[in-house]
């Protein structure tokens, strides 16, 4: 008897020369591969929040008494409450493991194989890496040298059987956000237009309230960066009805676990807490950013998110990345041609910026 079939044949044949997506390693890994300590670990490579969740999401967590049973796949209260958070219906609404899952869950919606989709690069990975995952093709509409976008090229692009366009506000990693008008432009073309609002807390700039509005809108939030809650996998996104309605028909029934309703729940509840973490990170953005602009080798760009990316203007951004990851200082690296002089540093607790900003001047 054969037991040897040679099973990768069986497996789509797209997916076996595709690009694997690039994730931050957890901090005990980090420690463990450079030989440091955990709590010697200075971890800004995440875009997480430094300042961990609310305190009352811990106690409601460790309260909660019905991790036995399955949660409500209708996500009727946590769809409640997002909606007294944005002001729109929970109609409007769908939770996610995550905005990846809601990522991943409109293109399974919308694509079917050879569909494609546009992507602006530099930006987040999720959005080229959930399009192959789905039997989509990307059309890659580069970001011009101030990293806006390049509508006319983005308009053209839509003619060759584009169906969904993502664009972050503001933008992972370049930081910027995208003016109003272009969102207008954008939506006239027709496209499903993706604005993936993760970082909106930090920027202030939402266009959450257009969705009823426009046929053709989906705003996507997460809990993982004002909220702290990256660890539990929590995010949301609001859609058309219909859109929402199907959304609702095709994701997998339990797909937000009890735990992150839950931890949703509170944040919900605290949101003067959250708040002022939320003006504490905006107010280290300022002085992180004012300390890298002293120091000459660097040029970092101005952000309206939780983190900022800097060019290295003189020297090799390779080797800052590994002599920072010795000291026990994880930052990104982007190993993409327009990236591959940058870095990414997310925003932390003063402290952090101390010892980053020590460690950049020991190293040229
Ligand atoms: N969108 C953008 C632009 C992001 O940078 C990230 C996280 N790095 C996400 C979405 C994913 O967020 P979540 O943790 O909710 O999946």
């Amino acid at each position: 008897m054969n037991l040897d079939w040679d099973v990768e044949k069986l497996i789509r044949p797209e997916l076996l020369k595709m690009k694997a997506y690039t994730p931050v390693e957890p901090t005990e890994v980090l420690s463990q591969d450079m030989g440091i300590p955990v709590e010697r670990v200075t971890k800004l490579d995440g875009n997480e929040n430094p300042y961990g969740c609310s305190p009352r999401v811990l106690q409601a967590l460790a309260a909660y008494p019905y991790y036995h049973l399955y949660p409500d796949s209708e996500q009727r209260e946590i769809r409640k409450a997002l909606s007294q958070h944005i002001g729109l219906a929970p109609e409007y609404i769908v939770a996610g493991s995550g905005s990846d899952e809601l990522i991943d869950l409109i293109l399974r919606l919308f694509l079917k194989l050879g569909d494609k989709v546009i992507n602006c690069p530099p930006t987040f990975g999720m959005y080229p890496f959930s399009t192959e995952v789905c039997g989509g093709e990307v059309i890659g509409v580069e970001r011009k040298e101030d990293f806006t976008l390049d509508i006319p090229a983005i308009k053209k692009a839509v003619g060759k059987r584009a169906k969904v366009v993502f664009i972050a506000s503001p933008n992972n990693p370049s930081g910027n956000i995208v003016a109003e008008p272009e969102i207008r432009e954008l939506l006239e073309t027709g496209l499903v237009v993706v604005i993936d609002e993760a970082y909106s807390e930090f920027s202030e700039t939402s266009v959450v309230s257009w969705v009823p509005k426009y046929s053709n809108l989906v705003v996507l939030r997460t809990f993982s960066k004002w909220a702290g809650l990256a660890g539990l996998r929590a995010g949301y996104g609001v859609f058309p009805k219909t859109v929402a309605e199907y959304l609702m028909k095709i994701k997998q029934p339990y797909n937000i676990n009890a735990a992150a309703q839950v931890a949703m729940l509170e944040s919900l509840k605290d949101k003067d807490y959250l708040r002022d973490t939320i003006k504490m990170i905006i107010a280290e953005r300022a002085r992180l950013f004012t300390k890298l602009q002293e120091i000459k080798w660097l040029r970092p760009y101005p952000s309206q998110g939780n983190f900022i990316l800097c060019r290295v203007i003189k020297g090799d951004a390779i080797r800052i990345h590994q002599e920072l990851r010795r000291q026990g200082i994880f930052v990104r690296y982007f190993d993409t041609p327009r990236l591959r002089d940058c870095l990414r540093f997310s925003v932390g607790k003063p402290e952090d910026t101390d010892l980053l900003i020590a460690a950049l001047n020991g190293i040229c």
